[in-house]
């Protein structure tokens, strides 16, 4: 078999993390080229095309939502004034419909930490009719050593927000609330309000349920939110951490007219295939993937305004290239096939892998094992290697 060749890695970073790539931003000039830069190496190794009709690129509808000044988000109880919540300083909210205009009036449930999780014997809906309503949560887990229990410390995808959103968006909710406290989220605010400020990109809705108000609140607001309520926050934080809570309508109602800027654009995965030589197994795939994207170009920013992302991740696609290369060099194919994709939008989050996930170029039944290549650094020969998520596969 053909040996790695460093230096052509090496090449590949150069080239992709140079200026004239502006950062490989998703939607961007600079995207696009290394887009077709990757395919072109993918031909140019022999391999099969994989993406749209023939053609290395699938391409990836995505749309870019911006909240609106125009949005009004207020706290209705059932006596007293309603009180209007501060974009950015109070709450920060997304209309993930990818709709211009939407309005919500709605019941504010407390659902706790909004978690569904059989395996770990953890309900906090208790079969709770949530159609139509906006349910407010918490963020993360339940806190536990138990690896019995959200595997112990270790953050499983239900103490993450998405998971939260989607889960609420598939009971019928119309909204979710999250309620902010640092000890919680592990970070403060600012970092709430920075990464939900400004555009922000979803893939093209393909009929999943989404929800009309996807929301973050600080804790203060949610102090009075409770207050509205006759509750006290602290308290039913401290309610949530039980296996027996149950949810609890609030009498207070969300009544939000979300505005937004919609803004619809696309970018591709890059897709290739090695048929593998097992007359069996090459109806199966191994996958190798790295995300091609970084954050582009920043026009209103001046001085050095490029974010060439040699790091992040010109070295996983460089990997990724040079793997391929090998491959198809070998005297005999595996037995398997062998998928590579350099995936875009992982930097708005990992919508390409998502949209390759929802259309995988074999069926993902079929996928034996995926490798992925991301922010690898160039520090000399690693000691250890530490994988996320081991635990779940037996590879
Ligand atoms: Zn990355």
């Amino acid at each position: 078999m053909q040996k790695i060749d460093p230096e052509r890695i090496r090449a590949h970073v150069r080239f992709l993390s140079h200026d004239l790539l502006e950062g490989r931003g998703t939607g961007q000039r600079g995207g696009d080229i290394a887009a077709e830069y990757i395919a072109t190496q993918f031909a140019l190794d022999g391999l099969q095309p994989a993406g749209d009709n023939g053609t290395f690129l699938q391409k990836v509808p995505m749309v870019g939502v911006t909240p609106d000044p125009a949005t009004t988000f207020s706290l209705v109880g059932s006596s007293g004034p309603a009180k209007d919540l501060k974009p950015l300083t109070e709450y920060v909210a997304y209309n993930e419909t990818q709709q211009p205009e939407s309005d919500v009036d709605a019941e504010i449930v407390y659902v706790g930490y909004g978690i569904e999780a059989p395996e770990y014997d953890w309900d906090d809906y208790k079969g709770a009719d949530v159609k139509g309503k906006v349910l407010l949560m918490l963020v993360n887990e339940p806190p536990s050593d138990d690896p019995k229990l959200f595997n112990g410390r270790a953050l499983t995808y239900y103490g993450r927000w998405t998971y939260k959103y989607e889960e609420a968006a598939r009971k019928g909710a119309v909204g979710a609330i999250l309620i902010h406290k640092t000890e919680m989220a592990s970070y403060p605010w600012e970092v709430v309000r920075n990464s939900n400020s400004g555009e922000k990109s979803y893939l093209k809705l393909e009929g999943t349920p989404k929800l009309k108000v996807a929301s973050w609140i600080h804790l203060e607001a949610a102090r009075a939110l409770a207050n509205m309520a006759g509750m006290d926050v602290d308290k039913i934080i401290a309610d949530a951490q039980s296996r027996s809570f149950h949810p609890a309508p609030l009498d207070v109602r969300l009544k939000a007219h979300m505005v937004s800027k919609i803004r619809p654009f696309e970018s591709n995965n890059v897709i290739a295939k090695l048929p593998g030589s097992d007359s069996k197994l090459k109806n199966e795939a191994i996958m190798y993937t790295a995300h091609y994207d970084h954050l582009g170009i920043r026009p209103d920013m001046p001085g050095d305004n490029i974010y060439n992302g040699a790091n992040d991740n010109a070295t996983g696609c460089g990997i990724l290239l040079e793997l391929a290369r090998t491959f198809s060099l070998a005297a005999q194919a595996p037995r398997r096939s062998i998928i590579f994709a350099s995936v875009t939008a992982e930097e708005q989050g990992l919508l390409g892998s998502e949209y390759l996930g929802k259309h995988p170029p074999v069926p993902a039944g079929r996928i034996a094992l995926d490798l992925n290549h991301d922010d690898v650094p160039p520090l000399g020969y690693p000691e250890e290697v530490e994988v996320s998520g081991s635990e779940r596969t037996t590879f």
